[in-house]
């Protein structure tokens, strides 16, 4: 009997909390309720908890935070217990993090699996939430709280014919549990985004042929991973808290720095241009050598000064050109059309070293269009390759994709893909005006995608426990945010992002990869530690911006 069966539907069931998704937002926030003594459900569209580490299965698989930084800060026994085995974590890695949190703190018995959420109502009478899945439960609550991730909506390309494919068709978002053995095929992967960067060097060494299908060249810098030392682990967790205090409050993203010896948060000491172009040179090597996503923080300005930024992206073609022997090819991978970083940074192992290889070869899009999928390949405009086996690797419809597909409704019926129309609008990308007691957890408008998800979920979560506990206080039934205060945030969160040159990257951060979604820039990115200045001072000052109904 598999665990669907054995869950029984819930009917007309109410809990005072419904949390909707069991990653690691979903994970924490149980854990959070039940030490305020709550009872809560969660509702999981997997057969397990992991979130985006359940689903994103693909060869290579693997996070771009570094696994000290990026893991739960909230238990200090779970922090020492748990050891990593590599300074990039792998998704089987991860995945089997969340299930060791899952049991260690006992969450599985308020999870049902395999159930996803379609309708959140808001009904104004009896102040519930009704909550539906597709399977047929239907359950209400005081609360509904949204931990259903960022990039959990996978966007499958308009290509035409794709449904003719005869040979075997994978979505790197949708992975196979079992796995997929590509010994001896020709496989064709579209996409060149952080997926599918880090899902070609691994396919090219199983693949007998690999072709990859490049309509926009990104940006990837060396991940340098490596096996962790244990002794190194163990000099680094000695200092736990203080790194963590740094990833919270530091002018970043919450990613936190490598040194065993934490020092307090501090930029990097200049900006492009007090350098000359020698020492931004040798400033962008040395951060080059140590790896990761950090690169774009060898110098204050690299997201907002034009000049800096294209030092940078300068740097990264040159290295490109510089590994990739073929300059045809090396032509092809070098983007031109974003400022560096403005579209999420991918990191990879070996990546441009692939096309170094006999039997991998790019082929460009921009030049010979993909004209549609046949029965046994992809023709472009110029030839038909013949595939067995074609990879998607096309993308998400991000940060609101998975709250718009729920029929959420708040006062008077109010639908949120309505509200929503011209772009997401919400308060601290916490509240949404008119949906009383609806969280959304590393919501459009906090730095979320932009930061260590790790450090912004746990955040909100926190902020969140402490808003329900002085509800329950001062008994308090609802709170939603003044519609002026979201007014007011939405405006700044479109300030600060105009003040950088993340506007002009034509990014999934501005729903840009979507047909027809409207271009807003969605996170927030003025750093966590500003971030979280932001959310305390609202919390200190009685939840400034939110209204209170008794
Ligand atoms: P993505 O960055 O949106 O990349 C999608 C790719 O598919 C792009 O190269 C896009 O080309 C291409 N594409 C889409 N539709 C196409 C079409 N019709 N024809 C040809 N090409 C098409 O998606 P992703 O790689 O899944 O990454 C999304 C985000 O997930 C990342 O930015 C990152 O935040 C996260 N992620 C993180 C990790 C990690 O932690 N290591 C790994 C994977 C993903 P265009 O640019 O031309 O549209």
């Amino acid at each position: 009997m598999d665990q669907n069966q054995r869950q029984e539907l819930d009917r007309e069931t109410d809990f005072d909390v419904i949390i909707v998704g069991a990653g690691f937002a979903g994970l924490y926030m149980l854990h959070r309720l039940r030490g305020l003594g709550l009872n809560a459900r969660v509702y999981e569209a997997g057969e397990n908890v992991g979130g985006t580490w359940y689903w994103n299965r693909y060869p290579g698989a693997r996070c771009d935070a570094e696994s000290l930084a990026y893991s739960f800060s909230f238990s200090p026994e779970l922090e020492q217990e748990w050891e990593w085995s590599e300074r990039y974590a792998t998704q089987p890695e991860i995945l089997r993090y969340a299930e060791h949190v899952a049991d260690r703190f006992d969450l599985r018995r308020d999870i049902r699996f395999e159930r996803t959420v379609t309708a959140a109502r808001f009904d104004e009478a009896t102040r519930l939430w009704t909550v539906e899945t597709e399977q047929g439960d239907r359950a209400r609550a005081r609360i509904c709280i949204m931990a259903t991730g960022c990039l959990s909506v996978p966007q499958r390309p308009d290509i035409p014919g794709l449904d003719d494919f005869q040979g075997n068709l994978y979505q790197a978002s949708l992975w196979p549990h079992e796995g997929v053995d590509f010994t001896g095929q020709r496989v064709g992967v579209i996409g060149t985004g952080s997926s599918a960067i880090q899902a070609i060097p691994v396919i090219a060494v199983q693949a007998g042929q690999l072709t990859v299908f490049q309509r926009t060249p990104n940006f990837s810098v060396p991940a340098v991973n490596s096996k962790l030392d244990p002794e190194w682990v163990a000099q680094f967790k000695a200092h736990y808290r203080e790194h963590r205090d740094n990833h919270r409050h530091g002018l970043g993203q919450g990613f936190g720095d490598l040194e065993i010896e934490p020092h307090p948060p501090a930029p990097a000491a200049e900006t492009g241009a007090e350098l000359t172009d020698a020492e931004l040179e040798q400033a962008l090597e040395e951060y080059w050598a140590k790896g990761g996503a950090r690169f774009m923080g060898a110098v204050t300005d690299s997201l907002s000064n034009e000049e800096t930024n294209r030092l940078f992206a300068d740097f990264v073609r040159k290295k490109i050109r510089a590994t990739v022997k073929d300059p045809e090819v090396a032509e092809a991978l070098c983007p031109s059309d974003h400022p560096i970083g403005t579209k999420r940074i991918c990191v990879d192992t070996g990546y441009y070293e692939t096309y170094n290889r006999d039997n991998v070869s790019l082929v460009n899009l921009r030049k010979t269009p993909i004209e549609r999928v046949t029965a046994n390949g992809i023709q472009t405009s110029d030839a038909h390759y013949e595939l067995d086996t074609l990879v998607l690797a096309t993308g998400f419809d991000a940060m609101t994709g998975a709250l718009l597909r729920m029929d959420i409704r708040g006062v008077g019926g109010m639908a949120l893909a309505e509200k929503w129309a011209a772009g997401p609008r919400s308060y601290l990308g916490i509240g949404i005006a008119g949906f009383p007691n609806l969280f959304t957890i590393t919501g459009p408008g906090s730095p979320s995608v932009l930061s260590n998800m790790l450090v912004s979920i746990e955040q909100h979560v926190d902020w969140m426990i402490d808003c329900i506990r002085y509800m329950e206080d001062e008994g308090l039934a609802l709170v939603e945010p003044e519609p002026d205060a979201e007014d007011a945030w939405v405006d700044h969160v479109n300030e600060v992002a105009n003040g950088t040159l993340f506007p002009k990257g034509g990014s999934w951060y501005l729903g840009a990869n979507v047909a027809g979604k409207p271009r807003v820039f969605m996170p927030y990115a003025a750093g966590v530690g500003a971030y979280r200045e932001v959310c305390d001072r609202v919390a200190e000052n009685g939840y400034e911006g939110f209204r209170f109904s008794a």
